[in-house]
């Protein structure tokens, strides 16, 4: 078992101020993996004062400095791809192989990118008489879930130090591990003392005390809508910038047109991939009236190829989900989807043939004929559940498609992708993918509605923690 003793606060490893620690546990069976330090509140005031007393030095660094750092970080991971890849499957459930490439292969390439980008990042430009700067936002806290533990951080800190912040991370109880690694790492490429600190413990004690602490200017949420709610609240107190990052409820909407054999697989592929715990899974299929059935057997099939198992086994394709938590709340829902009418098609909520009881697994689980307005069609499940739908034409199709508190993603599937486009941009979402467009870390990722504020990635990623000022000069009369 690991035990991680320490935070990492101003350059140093600090021993916490509490006694209390939290256990991290194996999802394949259930046994404990790690500990970790439960930080209370000083300890979060320490990692502050750290990151406000190193602000106005990093601040003051020029981009080609920052992208340095970044370069360095950037090859630290990508060398030591083995051994993170290892301890996010062991601490979250996520095939061996997909966290090399996912895991850890998108955090490698959003510091890459960050460092790349800062080389032209347009800071300043003249506006009239004006010159508008773009300044850091200041120290930010950076709290994160567990689900893409390390790519999560990644976005907020990559971004936050390429825009000159000194930055707290508040990694996931659930999955802390990679944190620590990562925090290595910033050590190892000589990044100032008090630019990035990190400091471990439950949301509602540490989340919150950096959430209202005066010394913190900008909040970096990823998580449940719930916590966001909550983290939006406390921070309005003192008028701090709130960056979220939240949940979803995406569908997919497979038009009359569309290959079903190519759109059906990957729609199930999406709404499958990490155990269905991916805040952009798409987990409503939308499919017209008459051709439900058609789309029904295409999801069972595809849903019956996965195989459930062991992460680190190389046929494991479907990883158990990450906590006892996320396990119950999945089998809760698939009860409810069946007391709610819906027709169970594949999976159920007993636990899949030939895995380790002990462990948190569940069925790849398809569900046909669920009404848009059913418990399964509109809240999240975050588990390898999916949900069919059926519309009568393509306004309706929008609308149920729209009918969501949620808006982060979806996507889209025709014969052509200028109809595919044209039903997109009446979908009230972040992104959508047009007939199984990759995920480019280059666009700007995030929510409209409750699914959150601000965007991650690409440049907006990087706009998200700068501030703009704009100072006037006395134009130079003419002539
Ligand atoms: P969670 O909200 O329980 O926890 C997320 C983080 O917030 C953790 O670090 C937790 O300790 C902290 N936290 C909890 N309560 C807090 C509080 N009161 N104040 C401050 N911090 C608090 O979410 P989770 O279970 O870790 O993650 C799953 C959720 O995250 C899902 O709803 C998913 O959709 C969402 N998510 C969203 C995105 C996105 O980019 N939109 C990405 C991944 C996950």
């Amino acid at each position: 078992m690991q035990q991680q003793m320490q935070f990492y606060i101003d350059g140093r490893w600090v021993t916490p101020k509490g006694k209390g620690s939290i256990d991290v546990f194996s999802p394949t069976d259930g046994t404990r993996l790690a500990t970790i330090p439960q930080g209370e509140a000083a300890d979060a005031a320490d990692a502050v004062q750290a990151a406000r007393r190193a602000f106005d030095h990093w601040a003051a660094t020029t981009p080609v400095q920052r992208a340095e750092y970044l370069k360095k970080i950037q090859d630290s991971l990508k060398a030591r791809t083995d051994e993170i890849a290892k301890t996010i499957t062991l601490e979250m459930g996520m095939p061996y192989k997909l966290s090399q490439r996912i895991q850890v292969g998108s955090p490698t390439a959003t510091f890459g990118m960050y460092a790349r980008m800062l080389a032209d990042f347009p800071f300043e430009e003249q506006v009239g008489h004006s010159k508008v700067v773009r300044e850091p936002a200041g120290v930010v806290a950076a709290i994160t879930p567990w689900n893409y533990p390390l790519h999560q951080i990644a976005a907020k800190v990559a971004a936050a130090l390429a825009a000159g912040c000194t930055i707290i991370l508040k990694p996931s109880e659930v999955a802390p591990l990679n944190a620590f690694l990562l925090a290595e790492i910033i050590h190892a490429a000589g990044v100032p003392a008090g630019v990035f600190n990190l400091v471990t413990g439950y949301g509602p004690v540490v989340g919150e005390a950096l959430v209202t602490d005066r010394d913190v200017d900008m909040i970096s949420f990823t998580g449940s809508t719930r916590a966001g709610m909550r983290v939006s609240e406390l921070a309005s107190a003192s008028i701090k910038r709130v960056a979220l990052e939240l949940g979803g409820k995406s569908a997919a909407i497979i038009l009359d047109d569309a290959d079903f054999a190519v759109a059906v697989k990957g729609v199930v592929g999406n709404c499958f991939l990490n155990s269905g715990q991916t805040c952009t899974a798409h987990t409503r299929m939308l499919v017209p009236q008459s051709r439900h059935d058609e789309a029904a057997s295409l999801a069972v099939e595809a849903a019956r190829a996965y195989r459930p198992g062991d992460p680190m086994t190389p046929e494991t394709t479907l990883g158990p989900l990450a906590s006892k938590m996320q396990l119950d709340r999945v089998r809760d829902y698939i009860d409810k989807g069946i007391a709610e009418g819906a027709q169970l098609l594949a999976g159920g909520a007993g636990l899949p043939e030939g895995v380790n009881p002990g462990g948190y697994y569940v069925q790849p689980t398809v569900f046909g004929r669920v009404r848009w307005d059913a418990t399964i069609a509109q809240e999240e499940i975050f588990g390898p559940v999916l949900s069919i739908i059926t519309y009568k034409d393509e306004d309706d199709a929008v609308r149920i498609a729209n009918s969501t508190v949620y808006g982060l993603a979806g996507s889209v599937w025709s014969a052509t992708d200028e109809h595919a486009e044209k039903v997109a941009r009446r979908i009230r979402t972040g992104q959508v993918d047009i007939n199984g467009g990759p995920f480019n870390m280059y666009a700007p990722f995030g929510g409209y509605k409750q699914s959150g504020i601000g965007r991650e990635l690409g440049k907006y990623g990087l706009e998200d923690f700068l501030e703009y000022k704009a100072m006037q000069f006395k134009p130079v009369p003419k002539g």
